[in-house]
């Protein structure tokens, strides 16, 4: 998961402060010795870290929290507050020009996930903002290049415009914006070279492309995963071409979380999106406050929210909600929602943006076996319908015919039928937590 070992140094001392009802400077000094070594071990810029441990400590020595009843959570707060600073406030929303079609210009450097961004960026404007985006090939100096962005397009029927390997990237790039105006597409997004490191031919060639399209929006794809290496290149990136933004990928494999919190700070230019997986669906918007939450293992209901928005079914989700809120969720709901969940992502991702997540023992390194969801869906489809409404009467006769029916043993049918009854426990705790937060207001 993104930022683990971070995470699970921060939470561990955040929890040493969190019930505390006095907080002196000698509990905040200590506190800031671990979240400043937690930092640097996660490989965040040295001056970045120092910044960051000198803001907090001011604003928690301070008397708004010394004085408040609760100086522990406050605390906490301070440090949501400033980790979500650090990687840039607010969100940062993707340019829409005036006039049609907006260019966007990718950039970075070999293997940094470039060319699969590109198509991932163009699924997402789709999906999410019903845009229309034409995908430009205009990366000449590696062949297979070309051939990847025209596989990605047919994955997601989508056009990929492309004049082969012997015309200039410039004119590939004027031809394809005309292309899309006659063809009345309102995205350009044009997959520019990659090399191994930053050379003047690239930065040349690139501020070619840049002079004649005059991109409303040229993003920088880096990999999450080389850390300050990452930082450099975006600062290399930035000092010579101009960026607008920054796409980190990889950051579904990067527990540690150096770029992704020193990148902004260091650049002043912000991450507009994170790429946290393969496939084609697995680019989010980058919410620094969302993140930050990720972090300190408040969850990310909102983003899990979106996700469902877009992979799944609002009336069946509508219905769900009210199932769980009367706690009437059969097996036979729980095996419409595995689908619908499964096709919003790896399912350990999923789970772990659920507020508390990493507190439920165990589940941290829930490690989802898709074998293991099949043998479930076998199981529950093995059930009679009386069995899948009232799971109390399957008694150990029952158990072994379901067992038998779906291929699999009697233990893992004990085990399914134990975890639907703590998930229901679960639910309900949950929808006793909302109606509490809604009547007194969450501290975050
Ligand atoms: P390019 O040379 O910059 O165009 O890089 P590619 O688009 O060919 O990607 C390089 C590798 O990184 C490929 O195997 C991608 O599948 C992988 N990749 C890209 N983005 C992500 C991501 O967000 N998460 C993971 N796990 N892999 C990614």
């Amino acid at each position: 998961m993104a930022f683990e070992g971070l995470a699970d140094r921060l939470q561990n001392t955040m929890q040493k402060i969190r019930g505390k009802g006095k907080v002196t400077e000698a509990d905040v000094k200590e506190m800031m010795r671990e979240v400043r070594l937690a930092l640097l071990e996660a490989d965040v810029n040295f001056k970045v870290v120092k910044n960051f441990v000198k803001k907090v400590s001011e604003r928690s020595v301070g008397q708004e929290v010394m004085k408040s009843l609760t100086p522990g959570q406050q605390v906490i707060k301070v440090v949501k507050e400033e980790l979500t600073e650090l990687m840039g406030g607010e969100q940062s929303q993707i340019a829409v020009a005036k006039r049609s079609p907006t260019v966007i210009m990718m950039v970075g450097l070999q293997g940094a996930g470039k060319t699969t961004t590109t198509g991932k960026l163009a699924n997402l404007l789709r999906k999410r903002y019903n845009r229309k985006p034409l995908l430009v090939a205009a990366d000449i100096y590696r062949p297979a290049a070309i051939k990847q962005l025209e596989t990605l397009g047919k994955q997601l029927n989508m056009p990929v415009f492309s004049l082969g390997d012997q015309v200039s990237p410039v004119e590939i790039a004027k031809q394809a914006i005309e292309q899309a105006k006659a063809d009345h597409h309102d995205y350009v997004l044009i997959d520019t070279a990659g090399r191994l490191h930053v050379d003047e031919d690239l930065m040349g060639e690139l501020k070619d492309i840049k002079e004649l399209t005059n991109p409303d929006e040229i993003f920088l794809v880096v990999d999450a995963m080389t850390g300050q290496d990452a930082v450099n290149v975006a600062q290399s990136f930035n000092d010579q071409l101009g960026v607008t933004g920054v796409i980190l990928t990889k950051l579904d494999g990067d527990t540690r979380g150096g770029a992704a919190l020193s990148i902004r700070a260091v650049t002043e230019k912000p991450i507009k999106f994170a790429g946290m997986g393969e496939k084609l669906d697995a680019l989010e918007p980058f919410h620094p406050e969302r993140m930050a939450s990720r972090i300190l293992g408040m969850g990310d209901v909102l983003t899990l929210i979106e996700k469902a928005q877009t992979n799944v079914d609002s009336e069946k989700a509508k219905e769900l909600e009210q199932k769980m809120r009367t706690m009437s969720f059969t097996f036979d709901d729980f095996l419409e929602q595995l689908g619908q969940v499964r096709s919003m992502g790896p399912l350990d991702e999923i789970i772990k943006m659920l507020p508390g997540a990493n507190k439920i023992k165990g589940l941290n390194n829930v490690q989802v076996d898709e074998k293991q969801i099949s043998h479930i869906e076998a199981i529950i489809q093995s059930m009679t319908s009386e069995e899948k409404q009232h799971p109390e009467i399957i008694s150990s006769g029952r158990k072994k015919r379901i067992a038998k029916g779906s291929g699999t043993s009697i233990q893992e049918v004990n085990r399914l039928l134990k975890q639907f009854e703590e998930m229901k426990k679960m639910m309900k705790q949950m929808s006793g937590m909302q109606q509490k937060g809604k009547k007194k207001g969450m501290p975050f």
